[in-house]
């Protein structure tokens, strides 16, 4: 199988017989679409859509997530705002402030960034968030909606995982899928959605009694852990896809060295950064077993921004009466 240039993102994904999924070009592809969606919302009398991204405090990577949420918004025609509000905010101002993003019919996306300080209920506040507005797709109302095969924003990193595998030729229908990861983020929204695409589902997790051999019998197997490089080729079947979502920092030569023997990319970046990110997955060691595989980084990571802009029009779409 051939590699398309953009899916060669670190130079420890060259391999003769395994696919690299890269994430770029189908991120690229969708945002294309997108904005032409946009485009022709707008020039058939629609309104043009708007996210706002609530952002509680001012630490760096959540900024930088959220900026990069709005811009993405911005480049496909779309209005994209930050609100930046402080710290210490009181519990009741930032559940007003919901409320007039609720009420505010200009509003179709509304996201809240996690997490919240400590003396916020952050359940609370997703709930507060109109469904119909729920770009992150968290809200029970929204769950409950995905789980019973109905019309749901769903999140968007496990929706970018099946766009990735359609749009890459993958089948679904009628294979089995592991996932390793049962969160409301990741997880179950992700057997949630491979369901509704026919595959037969297991979902593992920390007492799972023999990980190795549930993983091993997958035909996709998806890892969202947070735990680096916790599947290796023990627990892959020969030939299986294997999607990492994890994201995980490594701020250590020994391990970094461990993962990616004598790689020069990944040694240059740890020296610049002081930490290299890698997946759930063992890469170095199950890409020859596997058929295909998404990089860390370079894969899964790149679409989850993309899905919460698609959602965005969706909402604003099912919100005009247009979709
Ligand atoms: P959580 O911590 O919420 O969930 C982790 C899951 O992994 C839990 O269900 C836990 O089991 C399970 N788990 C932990 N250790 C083990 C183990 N040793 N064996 C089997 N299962 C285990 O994480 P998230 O779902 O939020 O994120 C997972 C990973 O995905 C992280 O690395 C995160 O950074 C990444 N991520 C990436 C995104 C992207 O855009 N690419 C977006 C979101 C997350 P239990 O329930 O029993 O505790």
């Amino acid at each position: 199988m051939t590699m398309q240039p953009e899916d060669q993102p670190t130079s420890e994904s060259k391999s003769n017989q395994t696919r690299i999924l890269g994430g770029k070009s189908v991120s690229t592809a969708i945002r294309q679409e997108l904005a032409v969606e946009v485009a022709s919302l707008v020039e058939s009398g629609g309104r043009r859509p708007k996210l706002v991204a609530v952002l509680v405090g001012d630490d760096t990577a959540s900024a930088t997530y959220v900026a990069s949420k709005a811009r993405g918004c911005q480049e496909v025609g779309m209005d994209g705002e930050t609100l930046r509000l402080p710290a210490d905010i009181d519990g009741g101002e930032l559940e007003a402030t919901i409320r007039r993003l609720n009420d505010d019919d200009g509003v179709d996306g509304i996201l809240v960034q996690l997490p919240l300080p400590k003396h916020i209920d952050e359940d609370r506040i997703l709930q507060l968030i109109d469904p119909d507005k729920d770009v992150d797709g968290f809200h029970p109302v929204n769950v409950g909606r995905l789980w019973s095969g109905r019309d749901a924003l769903a999140p968007a990193t496990p929706t970018g995982v099946i766009e990735l595998l359609q749009r890459r030729d993958i089948e679904i229908r009628g294979r089995h899928a592991v996932i390793v990861g049962r969160s409301n983020i990741v997880g179950k929204p992700m057997a949630a959605l491979l369901l509704q695409n026919h595959a037969t589902v297991t979902i593992c997790h920390s007492r799972t009694a023999d990980l190795a051999a549930e993983c091993s019998r997958a035909d996709i197997l998806i890892a969202a852990v947070g735990v680096p490089a916790l599947l290796g080729p023990e627990h892959v079947k020969d030939g299986a896809v294997v999607i990492d979502v994890g994201m995980n920092r490594v701020d250590d030569t020994a391990t970094l060295e461990r993962l990616y023997p004598g790689n020069e990319k990944r040694r240059n970046g740890f020296e610049k950064r002081g930490f290299s990110l890698v997946g759930d997955v063992d890469y170095t060691r199950v890409k020859t077993k596997a058929s295909a595989i998404t990089p860390v980084p370079g894969g899964v990571g790149l679409l989850t921004v993309t899905m919460v802009i698609a959602n965005t029009l969706r909402a604003s779409k099912l919100r005009q009466h247009r979709a």
